[in-house]
């Protein structure tokens, strides 16, 4: 048997539990052994039955008394009651469809039994615990990720089967790094995590299994960057801004202008610029990148800037076109809604060189689009964009200079891992005149009150964005939207225009959607989430957000940036209803504070949903043990260890390191989804 093996010929598993496995996307021997235990059940210390927590899964003790025979309940399932009991108190096990594990169980034996004591007058029972012989002397069990037909017993079964025949591990580690940092090899670390004594092998384990997949991660963002580096650049002159700064409405902060000298330097220089812009909403980031579209202009280079959705990308033609068509450049906008006669125009003023800045979402790189020479990419908002959009982008142009725009503050070993050695910029300070958000967490009790504060806010002439609930199961997000424009606001409000925004509207529908709330025909606005990160309404004067407590805080930050634009006071409300007291904790932070730094330290201190690391927004590939947010030690180790490896062997095609260039390929092409 070895690491590579079919799974299905594995003992104890067949064609069946084989397609079970593929569910999980585990086709070999060795793909069986990398799935990690999410958690292990500690059998070490059972609690007497007497006192065991109702409702908590714990471990326990008893015998087995007696067996029922299995009774055919509905559904065509069979049931199974077995009597056990400790010196303390009885306790009654129930199975569904399950006679081998009831047969497993022997009357008079000692067992240690592992699930949630509940039950009620008839006294204590458990359904369907997982167990052991009391005489067992693996007292960890690990606990693995499961699909449909795949109990934990079937895989532990087989896992300890790979691990009793295979023949060979083979370990991509080197040695010399095993040595350095004291790491078991694969053979043994696998063993300590899926058959640990104790949870000081399982941690000794885990430790070496961190440490190699963010090394393999390390070596696989160095070469892909590493084929970047090969191009070359799009060399710009030093020519003035001063046209530029004249045509402006405003002054600049310091810190756009201080931004915007850092990229022009960038930009002259030799090496192509690969910096990232990062501001706070409402920080003015698209006027300092229309700073850079007009020096790349200046220089004849094209230049194109992307956004997450059509409507942003909508927006910044929009604003973009204001503030550089009077100075004679010219701009398109690319979307897929932009379509037949339209897009052939389009498409060619691209080619000829005639369009100077062309905006659009990601996909104009993945389109048959031909620049002239495109000198500039800007990306607003697109994490994504620094790992697998490169590759795409370099095939369009010659090595252009790279802007990144980030609202979202990204942690420095993140920002390195993804974007490499990149410069940054910080807009770390607000164009005057603005007012911090009034924001305030309050429970659904206080939604009539608030409707009443937001009919208030609408008959002074302001208008209003609700983002409303999370959908439920089965209900699509127009449906959510709808019911709760109809049901809830329509009636607290009769008399104001009330517009709904959802994932379903076709892209010209949204875009509509957004004309008539952008030229005040609409005074509400209900919106799922798609509500657009970056829509700038002035008008708009508070941001209600209903299930606040299921958004991680940088993305309740961010909706709230949505508002406070204008001149008048702004107001942003996080309802919740089932929020817990840690939770509530997290809104009341909110409210505290308007800074986006703060408030992203604050995610990453306190891991709430959606945070930056555990949200795909990054775009890495999934990690299976690893953790960005904790196991930044290891990550900077690994990230040093694999500039040395790759000095001496810069493709890593040496013989003795191909289980490394298996491991990478491995890792990269499973998980880098282009989109
Ligand atoms: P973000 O950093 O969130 O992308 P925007 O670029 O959308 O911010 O700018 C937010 C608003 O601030 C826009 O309406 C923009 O016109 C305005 N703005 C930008 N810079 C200045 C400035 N220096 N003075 C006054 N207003 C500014
Ligand atoms: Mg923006």
């Amino acid at each position: 048997m070895q690491w590579n093996t079919d799974i299905q010929y594995l003992k104890g598993v067949g064609p069946k539990r084989a397609a079970q496995f593929g569910k999980m996307g585990i086709a070999t021997v060795g793909q069986l052994l990398g799935l990690y235990p999410r958690t292990y059940i500690d059998y070490s210390n059972p609690t007497p039955l007497a006192s065991a927590p109702y409702d908590m899964p714990c471990a326990v003790q008893a015998e087995v008394l007696s067996k029922s025979a299995g009774v055919r309940v509905s559904g065509g399932r069979s049931l199974f009651k077995v009597q056990c009991a400790d010196d303390t108190a009885g306790l009654t096990l129930t199975f569904f469809n399950n006679p081998y594990a009831v047969k497993k169980l022997e009357v008079g034996q000692e067992y240690l039994f592992y699930g949630k004591v509940g039950g009620g007058f008839a006294g204590r029972e458990m359904i369907a615990p997982t167990f052991l012989p009391a005489s067992s002397n693996a007292p960890l069990t690990p606990v693995y990720p499961l699909t449909e037909g795949l109990n934990n017993y079937a895989v532990s079964t087989c896992v300890k089967n790979a691990l009793a025949l295979l023949q060979e591990i083979p370990d991509p580690l080197p040695e010399f790094l095993l040595k350095k940092y004291r790491l078991p090899t694969k053979a043994e670390a696998l063993r300590k995590v899926h058959n640990p004594t104790t949870l000081q092998e399982v941690e000794e384990g885990r430790r070496r299994f961190i440490f190699e997949e963010l090394f393999v991660l390390q070596l696989g963002m160095l070469l892909m960057r590493g084929r970047d580096i090969a191009e070359t650049g799009a060399p710009m002159q030093p020519l003035p801004l001063s046209a530029f700064y004249k045509a402006l409405p405003f002054t600049l902060t310091g810190a756009q202008q201080r931004s915007i000298d850092e990229i022009a330097e960038d930009m002259v220089g030799k090496s192509p610029m690969n910096r990232l812009l990062q501001g706070d909403v409402g920080s003015g980031k698209t006027l300092v990148a229309a700073a850079a579209i007009y020096l790349a202009a200046q220089n004849g280079y094209q230049s194109v800037m992307m956004a997450p959705t059509e409507i942003l990308a909508g927006q910044h033609a929009e604003t973009l076109e204001k503030t550089l068509a009077p100075l004679g450049i010219n701009v398109a906008l690319l979307t897929g809604s932009v379509k037949g006669k339209a897009r052939k125009t389009v498409l060619e003023a691209i080619a000829s060189g005639q369009a100077q800045l062309i905006v659009g979402t990601h996909a104009v790189l993945s389109e048959p689009v031909t620049f002239k020479n495109l000198g500039l990419a800007v990306t607003d908002e697109q994490h994504r964009f620094g790992v697998c959009q490169r590759g795409l982008l370099a095939a369009k142009a010659q090595r252009p200079h790279l802007l990144v725009m980030s609202a979202t503050p990204i942690p420095r070993t993140l920002a390195l891992l993804m974007f490499g050695d990149l410069d940054i910029s910080v807009l770390d300070e607000m164009p005057p005149g603005r007012k911090p958000v009034k924001t305030y967490a309050v429970t659904g009790k206080k939604r009539a009150d608030m409707f009443g504060f937001l009919g208030k806010q609408i008959a002074a002439g302001r208008q209003v964005y609700v983002v409303c609930p999370l959908i439920e199961e089965g209900e699509s997000d127009l449906q959510a939207a709808a019911a709760y424009a109809e049901e809830v606001a329509r009636p607290l409000l009769p008399k104001a225009r009330i517009g709904l925004m959802h994932g379903k509207l076709k892209a010209a529908d949204k875009a509509e959607v957004m004309r008539q709330f952008k030229q005040h025909e609409l005074d509400l606005l209900v919106s799922t989430t798609v509500i657009e990160v970056g829509v700038d309404v002035p008008n708009a004067t508070v941001m209600v957000i209903e299930d606040a407590e299921r958004y991680g805080l940088s993305a309740l930050h961010q909706l709230r940036g949505r508002v406070g634009r204008g001149a008048a006071e702004s107001y942003c409300v996080l309802v919740s209803d089932h929020a817990t007291e840690a939770a509530r904790e997290r809104l009341r932070f909110l409210c505290r504070t308007n800074d986006g730094f703060e408030v992203a330290k604050y995610d990453l201190e306190n891991r709430g949903p959606g945070d930056f690391f555990g949200s795909r927004q990054h775009g890495l590939p999934t990690l299976q043990i690893a953790d960005l947010a904790t196991d930044t030690r290891v990550l900077k180790a690994a990230q040093a260890e694999a500039i040395e490896l790759l000095k001496k062997d810069p493709n890593l095609s040496e013989a003795p390191h191909a289980p490394l260039a298996a491991a990478v390929e491995k890792m990269f092409d499973e998980q880098m989804v282009m989109n």
